[in-house]
């Protein structure tokens, strides 16, 4: 079995985070180190390394992640003004955390990129 990541150990309460959501299939958390002034990782509790990792069987899981973020959204009041959706895949996109998870960030213009 892989090593648990620093993702699982806050799903499973081992370390702490600002969790904003949680079901039994999704938890969203706000982000350590947040780009904007809405940083919220969406995530599913189940340990899926990257996005060449989702298998067809998780179709419904990962549009419940969006559909998440949409709510997250509106409940931080940037549905309006707007925000972006965005999932890194391995080196070239500089993905840190081997645990899928989709970045919703907002609350200020974002311009064309928006990294470290
Ligand atoms: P990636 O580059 O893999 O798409 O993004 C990983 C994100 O996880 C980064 O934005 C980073 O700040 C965040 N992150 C890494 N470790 C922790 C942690 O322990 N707690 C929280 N809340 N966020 C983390």
């Amino acid at each position: 079995m892989n090593e648990p990541t620093v993702f699982s150990k806050i799903i499973a309460g081992e370390i702490p985070a600002d969790i904003v959501y949680r079901d039994e299939e999704i938890t969203a958390f706000r982000d350590i180190q947040p780009l904007a002034p809405v940083h919220i990782l969406i995530v599913p509790n189940q340990a899926i390394a990257t996005v060449n990792d989702i298998e067809d069987a998780d179709a419904e899981l990962i549009g419940r992640m969006w559909c998440i973020a949409r709510d997250l959204a509106k409940q931080e009041g940037i549905a309006e003004s707007g925000y972006r959706l965005v999932v890194n895949c391995n080196a070239d996109a500089g993905q840190e955390v081997f645990h899928l998870h989709l970045h919703l960030i907002g609350g200020r213009k974002l311009g064309s990129s928006v990294s470290r």
